[in-house]
């Protein structure tokens, strides 16, 4: 299950952007998990309130994904199919061969928090 480590990563990566923007509390941090990215969305959900446990930043912190879907260009007739729901293989003439245009992807989108108003 690397599920783990790679959110471990995406965790300290948001605690440090936070501590070097002098963020004290983060409300939610977005990943993007493409579909093809070979990462399941379900197991970040599971993980997270463990792995932030060690956060303080990020205790309070919700998780949202984005899960962009993964497109596959045919190169035998060029259609364009999400290669997850048709199993990787062209749904209109049965090629295999096709170059994939997204959703591979794996990142830290975004970092939400409040803004502390500056007295
Ligand atoms: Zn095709």
């Amino acid at each position: 299950m690397h599920e783990i480590s790679v959110l471990v990563k995406a965790v300290e990566l948001a605690e440090q952007t936070a501590e070097d923007n002098g963020i004290e509390e983060i409300s939610y941090i977005t990943l993007e998990v493409g579909e093809l990215s070979g990462y399941l969305p379900v197991f970040f959900e599971k993980y997270f309130p463990i792995v932030v446990e060690h956060h303080p930043r990020l205790q309070k912190a919700e998780l949202r994904m984005i899960t962009p879907r993964g497109e596959g260009l045919c190169l035998n007739c060029s259609a364009i199919y999400n290669v997850m729901e048709c199993q990787g293989v062209c749904p209109k003439c049965g090629s295999r061969s096709k170059k994939i245009l997204g959703g591979q992807q794996f990142l830290l989108k975004e970092i939400g928090y409040e803004e502390t108003p500056s007295a």
